[in-house]
């Protein structure tokens, strides 16, 4: 594949001498007495500024994620990695970037906060994506293509080939979004870093994990991609807290993985039961811990709930899902309540 990177950096962050904080300058070495940093002496276990690399952390998820140290960025949530991207390859004013429409907010936000050209591509009715027509909407001054899969909000894993035909006929970076992989049965293209250079895949401990809280994102991608990710972030930017709560989580993956099977199990009680209601429409096919159905009055319906004490998403007034709630599968209990509201609702 003809792919060069160096032709896609911003000139200023190409040329740009990255902050050096005092913990790089002495890395290495063996110490015991912190003159260095300015720190307070007293306050142990948060008086030292955090490790920018978080090495310790990333060392654990290596192991659980199948991806070299050197591959992996963190970030305060996926939307710091998100807002990099923008920052380190996207030239305010001139460049533009494609995504797949509907998708995930941050994409467009974060674009317009750094003043570069969104350029959305319609799903299909049934929300699968068509590469022919996001590769259309690229020009030379396209440095990016988002695509998330599982997709926020529809819930589907979309087409692998669609997303490597993207990966292999796109010159820029192609970012897949994969929050919610750990609940779809789809290979993630994690797995397939050396494939594509021009691959970024992003993960979080918001979903799966359970740790919304903690603010915790992550971004795989080639060794040199990462390098420029480090680059650019702010030094300490993910606080000590953070990576020690989530080096702990990271022991008992067990856990984890028995709330994934409970939710999975869940989802397809509540895809069934959710048919059977005669507010229900659709409830179209999902591959995350969430599903998207279309009723007869979305807004009426999600307004009835909140007189309940239920909170769904309104999705009425996304595109190609008018009409729709999103719906987070919640514990049993919380599902039933849902459920036995809805059974109540009168038109
Ligand atoms: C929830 C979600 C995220 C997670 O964002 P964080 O900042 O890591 O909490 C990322 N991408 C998508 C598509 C999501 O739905």
């Amino acid at each position: 594949m003809n792919f060069d990177l160096t032709k896609l950096i911003r000139n200023n962050i190409q040329e740009l001498e990255p902050y050096s904080c005092a913990r790089d300058e002495f890395k290495g070495r063996k110490a015991n007495v912190f003159l260095d940093a300015n720190e307070s002496p007293y306050n142990q276990g948060f008086n030292r500024y955090p490790d920018p690399l978080q090495e310790e952390l990333k060392t654990r998820l290596s192991t659980v994620k199948h991806v070299p140290v050197e591959k992996i960025f963190l970030g305060n949530g996926s939307d710091e990695a998100i807002d990099l991207v923008y920052r380190i390859f996207c030239q305010p004013g001139t460049d533009n970037v494609v995504a797949i429409e509907p998708t995930y907010g941050m994409y467009r936000v974060c674009a317009e906060i750094n003043d570069i050209e969104y350029r959305p591509v319609l799903l299909d009715e049934d929300y699968n994506i068509d590469a022919s027509k996001l590769l259309a909407a690229t020009d030379q001054h396209t440095k990016v293509i988002w695509v998330c899969s599982p997709n926020n909000p529809t819930g589907n894993a979309l087409q692998r080939t669609e997303i490597e035909r993207l990966l292999n006929e796109f010159h820029g970076i192609v970012v897949v979004d994969e929050a919610y992989s750990d609940f779809s049965q789809e290979r993630p293209f994690r797995y397939d870093l050396a494939q594509w250079p021009n691959l970024i895949v992003l993960n979080t401990f918001s979903k799966a994990w359970g740790c919304a809280a903690l603010r915790l994102g992550m971004a795989f991608a080639s060794t040199d991609i990462i390098a420029l990710f480090n680059k650019v972030k702010y030094p300490y930017n993910v606080n000590q807290l953070t990576q020690q709560k989530a080096s702990e989580m990271l022991q008992d993956l067990a856990r984890i993985n028995q709330w994934v099977s409970l939710i999975t199990q869940e989802r397809e009680h509540m895809l069934l039961a959710f048919n059977e209601l005669p507010i229900c429409q659709k409830v179209y096919h999902t591959d995350a811990n969430f599903f998207l159905a279309k009723v007869n009055d979305a807004t009426s319906i999600y307004n009835y709930l909140i007189d309940h004490a239920i909170v769904v998403r309104n999705r009425n007034r996304v595109t190609l899902c008018q009409n729709c709630l999103r719906i987070t599968i919640g514990t049993p209990q919380e599902n039933s309540a849902l459920l036995a509201a809805l059974r109540q609702y009168k038109n």
